[in-house]
């Protein structure tokens, strides 16, 4: 059988958990989260890298920094993963589901500004397969009428965006807020867990407190005030320190990883790009690859499921993706009822394939074979 995920090990992770375990502090923000977060805010530019137990749970910091409260509109893909959704629902906002591309699951830039209105807080973007969003455009319309950019960067470790003035930046540092997921289907991963990236400086001494259950406590271990005490919102935000030991071997080895993950996708891209049975996924000239997954479009539902049944007979299980949030038992009876094709079309015809960095080369040839072969 070939699975669809295989979350990879390094081989370090025990070492760095007996390591943290040793030191007696295994709570959260210690020694390896503070490695991790110092990680990323130097490979990538954050302003502030904050760890979190989820992806979900730096959602959650994110709606509550933005301030979102009762009423407000935020605006969202209706093709993500309902996490994106949730955040803000829990606040009390209003979701307003914006469509995909035809060509492309990304929010779709051009149809953003026909769904602001006065009430709307925010922008939330999926950068999805880890490949970017139109920034330049959304931080314009963002720009334009004072809205918050919140990446939801799940799948976006180690992808970039390419400005038209030529500045490259890393997929999570460009909204004010992103939130990155380290579950074990993607490509770096401890298990659960996740990451809060501040890029707009307003945010950092709110979201420390709000990710230690709304206690100044972080100040107080800098010294920097002689009490700690309960001063905010918040929760229990922040992951223990045998996540972040965890996280750490994955981070030691992200190159190695890859490299790996992106010569599997270059091999289903060059094997597959002449079937005319199926497109591939498109990266825009601005976006970077971090080969997170890879997709067929095929031209209508019955084609897919066809394929996927045709895939698991032969042992190879292969599956589709989101449906459509819009039309979801929990919303769609507060949905406005706009019809958003270009979400169902990837709801009925995208199929991903198994992708992981231990899919063998062998294993791989066979499965584009066999899609070639139908
Ligand atoms: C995986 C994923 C999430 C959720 O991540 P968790 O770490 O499991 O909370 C949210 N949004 C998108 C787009 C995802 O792919």
């Amino acid at each position: 059988m070939t699975p669809f995920n295989k979350p990879y090990l390094t081989g370090k992770e025990t070492k760095y958990i007996e390591e943290a375990v040793a030191t007696g502090k295994i709570s959260g923000n210690g020694v390896f989260t503070q490695k991790c977060q110092q990680f990323f805010e130097e490979q990538y530019g954050f302003k502030k890298a904050l760890l979190t137990t989820s992806c979900t749970d730096a959602l959650e910091m994110a709606a509550i920094l933005a301030g979102i409260e009762k009423d407000d509109e935020v605006i969202i893909p209706s093709y993500t993963f309902v996490s994106t959704a949730l955040a803000f629902v829990r606040q009390g906002a209003k979701i307003v589901f914006a469509d995909s591309y035809s060509d492309n699951p990304n929010i779709d830039a051009n149809k953003i500004e026909e769904l602001i209105t006065t009430k709307t807080k925010a922008i939330v973007v999926v950068h999805y397969a880890g490949v970017s969003c139109d920034m330049e455009k959304i931080l314009e319309i963002a720009k334009k009428y004072n809205l918050i950019v919140i990446e939801d960067a799940a799948q976006a470790i180690d992808s970039f965006y390419t400005f038209s003035n030529g500045e490259k930046k890393a997929l999570g540092s460009i909204g004010d807020l992103a939130a990155f997921s380290f579950h074990e289907t993607k490509n770096i991963i401890s298990g659960e867990g996740g990451m809060l990236a501040i890029n707009n400086e307003k945010f950092i001494d709110r979201a420390e407190i709000i990710w230690e259950k709304g206690t100044n406590r972080s100040s107080f271990f800098r010294g920097e005030v002689n009490k700690y005490g309960w001063v905010d919102t918040g929760s229990s935000f922040l992951p223990s320190e045998i996540i972040s030991a965890f996280l750490w071997a994955q981070l030691e080895n992200l190159e190695d990883i890859q490299n790996k993950r992106k010569s599997i996708w270059d091999r289903y891209y060059e094997g597959l790009k002449d079937n005319p049975n199926f497109s591939l996924p498109k990266i825009p000239d601005f976006a970077t690859n971090n080969a997170h997954m890879f997709y067929l479009v095929f031209k209508n539902l019955e084609d897919r499921m066809r394929m996927i049944k045709k895939l698991k007979e032969n042992d190879i299980l292969a599956v589709f993706h989101y449906l459509s949030l819009h039309k979801s038992d929990f919303y769609n009876e507060k949905h406005d009822g706009r019809i958003l094709k270009n979400s169902d079309h990837f709801e009925d015809c995208l199929l991903r394939l198994p992708f992981y960095y231990e899919l063998q080369e062998e294993e791989q040839r066979k499965i584009i074979e066999f899609l070639n072969t139908f």
